[in-house]
């Protein structure tokens, strides 16, 4: 093996209840990355704790071809877990590149092709996929997804691409910098953004899934989106600040007119329903105020834990390497 000069490439995909979709996944890969020559194809499948048949049909294929590693979870760890588990084998196994993909055949393997060659052209660490429609996709979540990034790139630290995926290949060096970062909750799409490296991007038309349905929920969607947002961001911290400073000053120079008018014209007839309205005023901003920093307060609780990022149950990486 040492002997030659072939790139490696770990292809790494998570996988949660794809059953389905295993085969004709493995199929279709398999038919671009044979007619690539100069780089040596691996596969490193992450079985996210299906509940249904996916990693016999991962095992069945790793029986037939040497090439198919896996690793499944002792339960459902999520696909940001799925993807450093995999980019971790990827480094273990000192790869030349990585590329991550869906098992669902949303990311055409096609596009393999045009990353390897947008990398030997440019030089790039990364070739990454984006989406430039939506189409099949619910309009809602189309929408909601639009102001996410504006928002994302408004406020937070770094710049996340509109329609960007989860698919794209990666050099060993941005591999190591991604599992180099140990935070457990994580937004993969801030943090290939955020190790910087030098990223072309392809673009392509969205494709439905071949079978089963999306794992995301609407609200699972949301909560995703905040999460990543807050990881990326402290600037709702400064916001409420400004916001606290700014209501402050507004009292003081409410109070300065009081005073004023009290020395001037007399005692007012004492009015109920200002104190009453300033008191809830605040009471609601020293609510919403520490509700923010509540969340980044969980957040860091959660961190300082150092809980693993996924759990092994069994793989077949340990007899190989
Ligand atoms: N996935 C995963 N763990 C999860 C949810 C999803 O590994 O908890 C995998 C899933 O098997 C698929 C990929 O992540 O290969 C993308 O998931 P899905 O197709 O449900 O998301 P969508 O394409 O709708 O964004
Ligand atoms: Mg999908």
């Amino acid at each position: 093996m040492s002997l030659n000069k072939n790139k490696t490439v770990k292809i790494i995909v998570p996988c949660y209840n794809e059953g389905g979709n295993i085969d004709a996944f493995f199929k279709a890969v398999c038919e671009v990355t044979s007619a690539q020559s100069g780089y040596d194809f691996g596969y490193i499948f992450v079985d996210d704790g299906s509940t249904d048949n996916t990693l016999d049909e991962i095992k069945k294929l790793a029986e037939k071809d040497k090439t198919v590693n896996y690793i499944s979870f002792s339960r459902n760890f999520g696909k940001e877990s799925a993807m450093y588990a995999g980019l971790k084998a990827s480094r273990d196994a000192r790869s030349d590149y990585a590329i991550i993909m869906d098992a669902d055949l949303q990311h055409p393997p096609a596009l393999i092709d045009e990353m390897i060659k947008v990398i030997e052209e440019t030089g790039c660490d990364s070739c990454a996929a984006r989406r430039v429609s939506r189409k099949g996709e619910p309009r809602i979540r189309s929408i909601l997804a639009r102001a996410f990034y504006k928002i994302m790139n408004r406020f937070s630290d770094i710049e996340v691409i509109d329609g960007a995926v989860d698919f794209r290949m990666l050099s060993g060096k941005m591999v190591k910098a991604i599992v180099d970062m140990p935070e457990t909750q994580r937004f993969s799409k801030g943090i290939f953004a955020w190790v910087g490296f030098h990223t072309e991007w392809i673009e392509f038309e969205n494709v439905e899934r071949i079978e089963g349905e999306s794992k995301w929920s609407m609200w699972g969607l949301t909560k995703y989106a905040i999460a990543g947002f807050l990881d990326f961001a402290a600037s709702p911290l400064k916001a409420v600040g400004v916001f606290g400073s700014l209501t402050s000053l507004g009292a003081l120079i409410y109070l300065v007119i009081e005073i004023l008018k009290t020395m001037i014209v007399g005692k007012d007839v004492p009015g109920y329903a200002s104190i009453i309205s300033l008191i809830l005023f605040f009471g609601g901003l020293i609510t919403a105020v520490l509700s923010v920093m509540g969340e980044y307060i969980g957040r860091m609780y959660m961190e300082t834990k150092g809980r693993p990022i996924f759990i092994e149950k069994e793989s077949n990486l340990d007899e190989q390497n």
